[in-house]
């Protein structure tokens, strides 16, 4: 009677211990598979960190790894010490695949992003002080006082204000997804998205380059607008600056 309870204890024990193996084998895989883009998640969230665009908890950072899956940053850890194991692999509706952690409370506006972008495959929110400080001032950039800005990353409007960590998040941003690669978020900080995580981060650290030069613009006393027609001219060379961009053949 005792031998065959303890081999019954013995079974429901092994099973078990052979299922927390298999769960444990398939995380190890999962962390293998996205090891590459957990480093580079990293080294943008520390280069966000040493370069003052956020500190202490602020920010979150996201990549498409998949169609229908995303690595993001988890909520409560600071850029600076951000480590490959702690991100959190998620689906477009948020819900989890893989990390002991919570998915960054900002991860609606970066699921919005892919669900109404497929061509948009990273996601960079940060607090840069200038461009934050536009967002207060719900001043947006204008996009013909800068000729780059009309060639490259566009006007950067300001979204109306939303309550953090709601669905107003993403459904302030979702009138600017498919026009813009990046908005002030009013009272908030900036969000930039675009093909690459790299692309992603330059576009944020173009915001807040831009908002500097606009605050000196400002200072001096204003700027004056290149005309409608230079701006289209510039529109122009879109083409011929993407091909500058790539190999020669
Ligand atoms: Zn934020």
């Amino acid at each position: 009677m005792f031998a065959i309870l303890f081999l019954l204890v013995f079974l429901v024990f092994d099973g078990r211990n052979a299922a927390e193996q298999d769960a444990s084998a398939e995380r190890m895989r999962e962390m293998e598979r996205y090891q590459k883009v957990r480093e580079e998640i990293c080294e943008v969230c520390h280069l966000l960190y040493d370069r003052g665009y956020v500190v202490s908890n602020d920010g979150n950072v996201s990549v498409r790894v998949e169609p229908d899956k995303v690595l993001i940053t988890p909520s409560g850890v600071g850029k600076g010490r951000m480590e490959p194991d702690m991100l959190v692999l998620c689906d477009l509706e948020g819900n989890i695949l893989d990390g002991d952690r919570y998915p960054s409370s900002e991860s609606k506006m970066h699921l919005m992003l892919y669900r109404e972008r497929s061509d948009v495959m990273s996601v960079v929110h940060a607090h840069p002080p200038m461009a934050t400080a536009f967002a207060i001032c719900r001043r947006s950039l204008k996009e013909r006082y800068l000729a780059e800005m009309v060639v490259g990353l566009g006007e950067i409007p300001v979204t109306e204000f939303a309550m953090l960590s709601t669905d107003e998040v993403p459904e302030s941003v979702r009138p600017f997804a498919q026009d813009h690669n990046a908005v002030l978020l009013a009272n908030h900080g900036a969000l930039a998205w675009g093909p690459s995580l790299l692309s992603a981060f330059d576009r944020l650290e173009t915001v807040e380059q831009t908002a500097k030069v606009f605050y000196y613009v400002e200072r001096i006393g204003g700027g004056v607008e290149i005309t409608q027609e230079q701006a289209d001219i510039l529109r122009s060379k879109v083409g011929m600056y993407a091909k500058l961009a790539g190999k020669r053949s």
